[in-house]
């Protein structure tokens, strides 16, 4: 009855979209880790004290600082029929937890969506971004290009890319992002919940290959 699934997939893969439509279409909320951690932070609980702590000193913060925050969230009113969570677990440990926390709340981790694309066209969404220099009006050389290459559309000014927008340090994040997530996504082949859709394809259809995916896998 409480259906948990994890979503995957690297920065540029469009998780934050295909995140919103399945919540909608499966009346799950969408747990974000960063969201939640920001969240206890911000309202000075005691485990938004503990994790600030922590990365206060520049340290990770514990798994089970992570797991308590998680399990208090997926055990609201709200997460009765389950919830989709994102950014966690980033571990096979974490992943252990979760699926043990699934089970004890009457459910089960039934899937884990994977969201697929090549490097080569995540490099092409993610440094696509210009900026101008003026006021900071945004364009995107695939999706919002300027009339005149290199120029604002609206005053003229010079586009420019900041610096995480950058060929070099967009290449560097794919790296660290496929080196963390190796292991996770192993355990959840593994585990036969890993369920890889191909994301480099226009957003609705990358929506209707996820539900495709999860037929008969939800209670
Ligand atoms: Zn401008």
């Amino acid at each position: 009855m409480r259906n948990f699934l994890v979503l995957l997939g690297p920065p540029g893969a469009g998780k934050g979209t295909q995140a919103s439509l399945l919540c909608a279409r499966l009346r799950v909320p969408h747990v974000s880790s960063g969201e939640l951690f920001r969240e206890h932070i911000r309202g000075k609980t005691d485990l938004g004290k503990h994790a600030q702590g922590y990365l206060g000193a520049g340290q990770l913060v514990p798994d089970e600082v992570t797991i308590a925050m998680i399990r208090e969230r997926v055990s609201q009113p709200d997460c009765s029929r389950g919830a989709l969570l994102d950014g966690f677990p980033r571990t096979p440990a974490q992943a252990e937890a979760f699926g043990k926390m699934a089970r004890d709340l009457g459910g089960d981790v039934r899937a884990v969506v994977y969201l697929r694309v090549a490097d080569a066209e995540l490099i092409e969404r993610l440094t696509g971004r210009w900026m101008c220099r003026a006021q900071g009006h945004i364009y995107h050389v695939q999706t919002h290009p300027p009339k005149k290459a290199g120029h604002c559309d609206l005053d003229g000014s010079e586009l420019v890319q900041r610096d995480d927008d950058k060929v070099e340090t967009v290449t560097r994040r794919l790296a660290v992002y496929h080196e963390q997530t190796a292991m996770l996504i192993d355990y959840y082949r593994n585990a036969g919940l890993l369920l890889e859709v191909d994301g480099a394809r226009p957003e609705a259809e990358v929506a209707e290959s996820i539900a495709a995916a999860l037929k008969g896998r939800l209670d």
